[in-house]
């Protein structure tokens, strides 16, 4: 259940647009992504009713506060409409995935052209 002691919630409801989770709140929260909701049980990563953990499962639990941002989506989304969505931190990193992996791609040939520039190439 939430932390009400704990709970720093804003006076708006933010939820992620993606899980659900509600911004400011502490939650208990499964590696698969599956959350405890106060009012509504397990939650899973899509935001769907799910399953009770059993208790192997329910072993690895930990508590996590939800922190929703606002972030645009992917480059090629971006190039058809500028949105915006609420996710919480582990959407934006499971959604965002694919692009984190381009523009990490790109920063690590960058670093290796200015190498090949200043020191000449790279045996790698
Ligand atoms: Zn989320």
């Amino acid at each position: 259940m939430v932390n009400s002691a704990d709970n720093s919630s804003p006076s708006i409801d933010l939820r992620c647009d993606h899980c659900g989770r509600p911004h400011g709140q502490m939650l208990r929260c499964l590696p698969d992504g599956r959350w405890l909701s106060p009012d509504n049980g397990w939650i899973d990563a899509n935001g769907d009713q799910a399953s009770w953990p059993d208790v192997v499962d329910y072993a690895r639990l930990r508590h996590s506060r939800a922190v929703v941002g606002l972030y645009r989506q992917s480059a090629a989304a971006r190039m058809a409409a500028e949105v915006s969505h609420r996710l919480c931190r582990r959407c934006h990193l499971v959604t965002g995935r694919e692009e984190h992996r381009r523009v990490a791609r790109l920063r690590a040939l960058t670093r290796f052209a200015l190498g090949d520039l200043f020191d000449g190439t790279y045996a790698v």
